[in-house]
């Protein structure tokens, strides 16, 4: 198969032929069709991740048609077309046996625990739990950008932070994952205000629903989106994961607020302000991605939605290390996915 790998921590990323996967005895091959690109690819690359053993094939926003299927899989045949979330569990743990897969003790995460999906080919293990058939009517882009970003972005606005029509939803950082986070509040009847540097993201945040934008660059943050506001937000999700982010998304919070930690914080211990927790009842979340057993209500929800609106760049495989190498500058606006492999 043709794949994207890295033999060092931000070394080269190389498009070589490498030997096909064979499939998990519970699990499948996957042709890939689309692998999105996400902050954690860069992060993973950089060697932010200690789940990654080189080399690695990073990629793990995907979706494709089974190629081969493992004897003991039940539930899925050669040619259906998938999706799978991020994290996969493996369905035997405490978590999984409670439905949240998402934490699995044992996880499976393409792109870091295996090799992913910046290739023609990628096995998953445990299919019967995983894998999610997809509607006629998503294509393969946009069903595999809800693999990680939007996932996490509906996890972290609709379960974890229990936005409810009428509050504030404050979005700090407009990549992929803030992104999906405004369409999801904006759908969720929510007022949303997004906060970046960069203007052209602030500009298809508006586009995709947030009716207030704030340049971080410009404004003291926590103070403008508190009179934005009209006192703080509601719910708020730190959608870059940095700790002066993460600090400046709770004071902007109102008494009763929730801030949801989506973004990862690779640096290590993130200093909070537990004094403001305490004085305005404050609830600190995290988020790691969502369950298999949400995704009838995602796909739902993007029934009333136009995800092909994030999707702004379709790349080759080819095109890959150089679009990887342009995220770490933060630069540009919307989705990338690879399409040709
Ligand atoms: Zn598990
Ligand atoms: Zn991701």
């Amino acid at each position: 198969m043709r794949a994207a790998i890295y033999r060092e921590f931000a070394g080269p990323i190389l498009i070589e032929d490498l030997p096909d996967p064979e499939p998990p005895i519970d699990g499948v091959v996957i042709e890939v069709r689309a692998s999105g690109l996400c902050r954690s690819d860069v992060h993973g690359w950089e060697g932010h991740d200690p789940d990654i053993e080189l080399p690695m094939v990073p990629g793990h926003e995907l979706a494709g048609v089974v190629h081969r299927v493992g004897a003991d899989v039940r539930n899925w045949s050669v040619g259906d077309r998938v999706t799978v979330p991020f994290c996969c569990g493996r369905g035997v743990c405490e978590q999984c046996v409670s439905g949240n897969t998402q934490i699995c003790d044992n996880y499976f995460q393409p792109g870091f625990t295996a090799w992913g999906s910046f290739a023609e080919l990628v096995a998953i293990p445990a299919a019967d739990l995983n894998l999610i058939g997809l509607p006629d009517r998503l294509d393969f882009p946009e069903a595999a950008i809800l693999g990680c970003r939007f996932v996490t972005a509906y996890r972290a606005v609709v379960e974890r932070g229990r936005l409810a029509p009428g509050e504030w939803l404050a979005v700090y950082g407009c990549g992929g994952l803030g992104l999906s986070a405004v369409m999801i509040g904006a759908a969720a009847a929510a007022r949303v205000v997004a906060v970046d540097i960069n203007e052209e993201a602030l500009a298809l945040a508006r586009r995709l629903g947030a009716e207030a934008s704030i340049n971080a660059g410009s404004d003291d943050v926590s103070d403008a989106v508190r009179a934005v506001t009209g006192g703080g937000a509601h719910v708020s999700i730190d959608a870059i994961g940095n700790a002066e982010v993460a600090l400046g998304a709770v004071l902007g919070l109102r008494k009763l607020g929730r801030h949801v930690q989506a973004g990862l914080l690779s640096e290590g211990p993130t200093p909070l302000p537990m004094d403001v927790v305490i004085s305005r009842e404050l609830e600190i979340l995290g988020t790691h991605g969502m369950s298999v057993r949400s995704y009838e209500k995602v796909f739902a929800l993007i029934e009333e939605l136009d995800l092909a609106r994030l999707i702004t760049h379709r790349l080759s495989l080819d095109e890959l290390p150089a679009a990887l190498e342009a995220m770490r500058s933060f630069s540009g606006a919307g989705v990338s996915v690879v399409t040709e492999f």
